[in-house]
């Protein structure tokens, strides 16, 4: 196997040459963010007063890391690097949490973004014959108009439906034949889980692949998926903070997610610590842009847990991988002393037959002990309303995810279509611990 391209120069560049145009590319980075406020005095601690000061790219290990509350203490001008009359568009976070962050783009930022996502669509083997459903929301959020541009920029036939309304969904892809969709991992389970019974039985759509990402989710869901929908399913990866979408994607042999690296210096670093680490070892991703000129950003701490890997891949790409992401480091929960990742609960239980398409992971207190009650949908041609098989599939999750988690959370069946479903990422984790 070797390719397909949309752009074979670069994608299969020698990585001799690939850290050439990453040194040239950063020492702009830097160039770019000494004109920033947030950035000109840190560079300038460390004696950074000049892109010539880098005289190798591992000179980048003595710049400063950014985190997000950075992006949030520098909104919402602090970061912006170009003049506001070069600024075509921004996207905020939600906010939510707190203060928002805010990313700009040039015109030539948003090029170069599309880029990348055309190269990871061609990469999956889509044409300008497919027809494209993108049900990722449109707006602020960077998942919709992400893969929008890189769609149209490729010539796939696009269709804007952004998220919710499942009924409408169907119905847009059943009338226009539609054969790739983008949707995060919980929402295409909600979509399956809804085909049939709404009338949309798998033989009248002409669906082949999915994209799917913007939440972790664990290889025992993506094979489900892949089952259940009979589809090609390609991992996506991105933040907003790095443009969106497009950051990382697997390619056709999918063996992990090729990272761009004429777009981001990779580096992993132990979490929250200053310590960088070696390919094969599991740590924090951390990326600096390189081909950013309204939002440079340098060293961003991305808390998203992943192994780099640089060995050969079947596709010919010799931009370097990463694996599935493990969850972020603040996912991790600590139930009664024991440390759990999301992650784990999913992997555990999304393989098992039986297990419809949602579940959610409850916390609180009974006395002075942490619970943990794991609410399960059950598949629809399971739900025969049979006892017994019902109480041998709550052992069978509670036995399992005891040893996998060394915790005994208890089970709680719901029937399908029984817990709430989110129309972008799934709340999987409902935490009514008392906080100390
Ligand atoms: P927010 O940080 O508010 O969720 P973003 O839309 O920027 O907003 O989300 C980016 C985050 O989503 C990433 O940092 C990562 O944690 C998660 N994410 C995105 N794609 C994937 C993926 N394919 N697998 C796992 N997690 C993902
Ligand atoms: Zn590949």
């Amino acid at each position: 196997m070797h390719g397909p391209f949309w752009n074979e120069e670069r994608e299969t560049l020698e990585r001799e040459a690939l850290r050439a145009w990453q040194l040239k590319q950063l020492r702009a980075t830097v160039k770019s963010a000494l004109g920033t406020p947030f950035y000109r005095p840190r560079l300038h601690a460390v004696g950074v007063q000049h892109p010539e000061d880098l005289c190798a790219l591992d000179d980048l290990e003595k710049l400063p890391y950014t985190v997000k509350d950075d992006l949030r203490e520098a909104y919402p001008e602090g970061l912006l690097a170009v003049p506001i009359e070069q600024v075509v568009r921004l996207h905020t976070s939600s906010g939510t949490t707190g203060t928002p962050t805010v990313i700009y783009h040039t015109q030539a930022d948003l090029d170069a973004w599309t880029e990348l996502v055309a190269r990871a669509i061609i990469g999956c083997g889509a044409t300008s014959s497919d027809i494209f459903q993108n049900m990722m929301g449109y707006g602020l959020f960077t998942g919709g108009l992400g893969l929008h541009y890189g769609a149209e920029r490729v010539g796939l036939a696009v269709i804007p439906s952004s998220s919710g309304n499942t009924s409408r969904q169907l119905r847009l892809m059943r009338d226009f034949k539609t054969t790739v969709i983008h949707a995060t991992p919980s929402y295409m389970l909600h979509l399956q889980s809804y085909m049939e019974p709404a009338g949309y039985p798998r033989e009248s759509l002409a669906l082949r692949c999915a994209f799917t990402g913007a939440e972790a989710y664990s290889e025992a869901t993506h094979r489900k998926l892949e089952a259940l929908m009979d589809i090609r399913v390609f991992n996506s990866y991105g933040l907003s903070e790095m443009n969106g979408p497009g950051v990382a994607f697997e390619c056709a042999a999918q063996d992990d997610m090729h990272i761009w690296e004429d777009a981001y210096v990779v580096e992993m670093a132990v979490p929250g610590q200053d310590r960088t680490l070696d390919e094969e070892q599991e740590g924090e991703l951390v990326l600096t842009t390189l081909c950013r000129q309204a939002t440079p950003l340098l060293r961003y701490r991305t808390g998203d847990l992943t192994v780099l890997r640089g060995t050969p891949c079947a596709c010919g790409r010799t931009h370097r991988r990463i694996a599935r992401i493990r969850g972020r480091a603040d996912d991790m929960l600590i139930v009664n002393g024991v440390n759990i990742y999301p992650q784990q609960v999913e992997a555990a239980i999304m393989g098992q037959s039986g297990v419809g398409a949602n579940y959610q992971i409850h916390l609180n207190k009974k006395g002075s002990l942490d619970r943990m009650t794991v609410r399960v949908e059950i598949a629809a041609d399971g739900f025969t309303g049979d006892i017994r098989s019902l109480e041998r599939l709550r052992h069978l999750l509670r036995d399992t995810l005891r040893s996998v988690l060394l915790v005994t959370p208890e089970i709680e069946l719901h029937e399908p279509g029984g817990l709430p479903v989110s129309e972008g990422k799934a709340q999987r984790v409902l935490d009514d611990r008392p906080r100390a």
